[in-house]
């Protein structure tokens, strides 16, 4: 169903009404993680100066450690509908767990498959059936003959509004915090007729790699990029070194420009 073959023409997918994939170039922009309304508002009004159209942000966060910041849940989908309701920006929401679709379905205008999850199948299954566009990443040890599978399950559902994500993956090298798989987008595009996104911010895991990633996402012809952005990332509960800051958005603001003059 993902396939190329049978398929004459490349799929956009529609999130809101903001189109992903065909000749259009997408900016999707937020704070990793929603942590108060103040900070998703600031974030979001950021991602919308910088020529964001919609708005990322994780209520429900899989983490490393137990410890760590697990998310809002739905809190934090309240505070990114009240945001949606103030600034236009449709919202991109991870779900982490089949039992949540529905309730994140509610809120959300695109459901966010994360890397720990893309063979979770039962979650596949259930995102599929929801009714909403799915943000699919690849996972960080996943061959893209796998991610493709995995995007099968969701099509398998009757669902076709889905968007791929490299997020980079697991490798010997230490220097960033996964490698950006560039090569992935122009295989992929030639293996399927869905979108191809790339996520600079957790595939360099450094801010100074992200405006650099989202360059290279660009000159290869990907349908869009999605980036952290925070007001303040050393008080972030969650990837804070990664999240551009204010005065990183009018280059971004000019990249997307870029996105849309080369589209
Ligand atoms: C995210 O986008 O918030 C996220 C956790 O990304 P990934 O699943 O790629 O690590």
């Amino acid at each position: 169903l993902v396939s190329r073959e049978n398929h004459d023409s490349r799929t956009v997918v529609s999130v809101r009404g903001v189109p992903i994939g065909g000749d259009n170039m997408t900016v999707i922009a937020g704070p990793c993680a929603v942590e108060t309304p103040e900070q998703t508002l600031e974030a979001a009004l950021m991602a919308r100066a910088a020529g964001a159209a919609l708005l990322r942000g994780g209520a429900y966060k899989p983490r490393t450690s137990p410890y760590a910041f697990q998310g809002l849940g739905e809190e934090g989908l309240k505070i990114l509908a009240d945001v949606r309701e103030k600034t236009g920006l449709p919202i991109v929401t991870e779900v982490v767990d089949a039992a949540d679709v529905e309730l994140v379905a509610s809120y959300a205008d695109m459901l966010q498959v994360g890397t720990r999850n893309m063979q979770n199948f039962a979650l596949l299954q259930a995102v599929g059936d929801a009714g909403k566009p799915v943000l699919l990443k690849r996972g960080m040890s996943a061959t893209i003959e796998e991610w493709l599978m995995a995007a099968e399950y969701v099509a398998q559902r009757g669902n076709l509004d889905i968007v791929l994500c490299e997020r980079g993956i697991r490798t010997f090298e230490k220097a960033t915090r996964n490698t950006l798989d560039i090569s992935a987008v122009p295989v992929a595009q030639s293996l399927t007729h869905l979108p191809v996104i790339v996520d600079p911010s957790h595939s360099g895991g450094k801010r100074d790699l992200v405006l650099p990633l989202s360059r290279a996402a660009i000159a290869i012809g990907a349908d869009g990029v999605i980036v952290d952005v925070h007001p303040s990332p050393e008080t972030a509960l969650c990837d804070g070194p990664q999240a551009l800051l204010e005065e990183d958005l009018a280059e971004l603001r000019d990249l997307a420009g870029t996105l849309a003059t080369l589209s």
